[in-house]
């Protein structure tokens, strides 16, 4: 029996735009468990580590593994595993909030769709807002939106980048609420930050990408938070 199989895990990956190397062989092992906060200064390579992690974007070089199996290209049954909260937040702004949930929900194989939008709704506080058109959301409810889908198919894996942005007080603490039920020893998350504070009380483990290359990494229960501020400091200058 094999027990023990990484989640996710990065072999090597390069990402080349051109002649600009962003990502420069990332290794990275996620086990079920783990939930990994990538720090990193603008342009240190975080997005497009976790584009390419989702399979929205192919990495020039390197490899990508879902619970042991090598994934060639864009591969559905490996997407289903992936709940993906991104800057960009590939939402329809002529369809209703619950109209975007729907459609995104149709990719997936989803019992009680429409129960399961009406649960996601309420836990961001849009069920008042779902049957509006999302062209007409805020920053901070498109953000909400982009959690809700996130967590519409029950992911394995959350990747999430810059969760916090454009969300309030009340809308930071919702996401907060939702990661630690969402963080169990079955599941994992990959999130980038340049918030220390969120970033860091989460992790179990904690990494710092500088200029396409991960230069740390280590568990939490090993630094602390001052410490790894520190090392950050040292690292990104
Ligand atoms: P931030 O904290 O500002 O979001 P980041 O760590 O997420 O930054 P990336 O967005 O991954 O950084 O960018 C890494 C490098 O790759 C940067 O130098 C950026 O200019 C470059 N880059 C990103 N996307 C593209 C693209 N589509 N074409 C060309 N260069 C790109």
């Amino acid at each position: 029996m094999q027990t023990n199989i990484p989640v996710f895990q990065a072999q090597k990956l390069t990402k080349q735009y051109g002649r600009l190397t962003a990502l420069n062989g990332i290794d990275l092992v996620v086990n079920k468990g783990d939930f990994i906060t990538i720090f990193g200064a603008n342009g240190a390579g975080k997005t497009t580590f976790l584009k390419i992690a989702a399979m929205l974007m192919a990495p020039s070089d390197g490899t990508l593994l879902f619970n042991g199996k090598l994934i060639k290209e864009a591969d559905n049954n490996a997407r289903k595993l992936i709940g993906f909260i991104a800057h960009d937040t590939f939402q329809y702004h002529n369809l209703t909030a619950r109209e975007n949930l729907r459609f995104y929900g149709g990719m997936y194989d989803i019992r009680d769709l429409d129960k399961q939008i009406n649960i996601r709704l309420e836990a961001v506080g849009l069920l008042k807002r779902g049957d509006d058109l999302v062209g007409g959301f805020s920053r901070g409810m498109k953000q909400r939106l982009s959690i809700a889908r996130a967590f519409l198919h029950n992911p394995s894996i959350l990747l999430l980048d810059e969760p916090y942005t454009g969300l309030d007080k009340n809308a930071s603490e919702m996401l907060n609420s939702l990661l630690s039920s969402f963080n169990n020893s079955e599941r994992a998350g990959i999130m980038t930050t340049h918030n220390l504070d969120q970033g860091y009380d989460i992790a179990t483990h904690v990494a710092i990408l500088h200029r396409g290359k991960i230069m740390y990494f280590n568990k939490t229960k090993n630094i602390s938070k001052n410490d790894f501020s520190k090392t950050y400091s040292e690292i990104v200058g």
